[in-house]
């Protein structure tokens, strides 16, 4: 397969942690309030097969801090709905001018696909199951606005592991940064295989024994768009697994609590828990415009 145009952001698993410690730095450089005029002409387009309030919008706000045009193309109401195949959409925008892709696939691989077929750089917003590189990017940020560092840090990472393209980048970046990772959850959603996906990483099914001494508590949703065939008592989950106050309390005193969103209130939380002093969920929004400006000045090479 081709290479990708240099710039482009596909996962976490292929960076150094030095790069990654680079786009981190040149995030906390960005800020939405002081618009850069970095990518002044540029052309970005956001190209979106799956629905999406946070990653779009922070996306476009970010491209647009920095001087950049913004075009918005969805699967609905474009011909990809009469069938045009992912890479003649791809040479289409090339066309149009395109100056670089954001991408947003339920195939895992869609985006690494689409940048090996063009000259311009791509950045994964989230690719079926495998990864979600600028939301681990985020999260390592909004977690390094509370904690000093990475290294050695304890990370609860609870619910819908399997699923989770979130919980695949932020386990690649969480290590190689030096943090120790726990996931957690059902045999159906946290299999034991799960402790593969980096090193420093593994699987419990208890709660209790993720939680303790853990510094951050990150949540995820059940994705119950994905749960079909698969037999899962959410009532059961509820009662094991939903992050409540009480059990917040197992955590360190000083945990933070993330969640990227959309939170399902009931279900992987209690409402309670989304509106507490130590929820940081949106915070970890507010923090995708600079993490994405840094990425999409990476990408321009600026
Ligand atoms: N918004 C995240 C994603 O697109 C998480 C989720 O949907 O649960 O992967």
């Amino acid at each position: 397969m081709e290479e990708a145009a240099r710039g482009s952001l596909l996962d976490i698993e292929s960076l150094e942690a030095a790069e990654l410690l680079t786009l981190l730095r040149s995030a906390r450089r960005m800020n939405p309030l002081r618009p850069r005029p970095l990518l002044r002409g540029k052309r970005v387009v956001l190209l979106f097969y799956e629905s999406s309030t946070r990653t779009r919008s922070s996306f476009e706000i970010a491209a647009k801090s920095l001087g950049a045009q913004t075009v918005l193309v969805q699967a609905s109401g474009s011909s990809i709905e009469k069938g045009e195949s992912l890479l003649d959409t791809g040479d289409t925008l090339r066309a149009v001018g395109a100056d670089v892709i954001v991408i947003r696939h339920p195939s895992s691989g869609a985006a690494r696909v689409m940048a090996a077929h063009l000259d311009i750089p791509v950045i994964n917003a989230g690719d079926g199951m495998h990864e979600h590189p600028t939301q681990a990017l985020l999260d390592a940020y909004t977690i390094l606005q509370h904690k000093k560092s990475l290294k050695g840090l304890q990370v609860a990472i609870i619910g819908d592991i399997v699923h989770s393209r979130v919980a695949r980048s932020d386990c690649h970046l969480l290590s190689k940064l030096g943090a120790k990772v726990v996931l957690c959850g059902p045999p159906e959603l946290a299999p034991d295989l799960a402790a593969t996906i980096a090193p420093g990483v593994r699987v419990t099914r208890h709660l209790e024994d993720a939680l303790r001494g853990t510094d951050v508590v990150m949540l995820l949703r059940v994705q119950k768009e994905r749960l079909a065939g698969l037999k899962i008592d959410l009532n059961q989950y509820i009662v094991r697994y939903q992050m409540t106050l009480a059990r917040l309390k197992l955590a360190r005193r000083d945990a933070i609590v993330m969640h990227p969103g959309p939170i399902n209130r009931g279900l992987e939380l209690a409402g309670d828990v989304a509106d507490c002093p130590q929820a940081r969920i949106l915070e970890q929004v507010r923090n995708g415009v600079p993490v994405r400006m840094a990425v999409l000045a990476r990408a321009l090479g600026k």
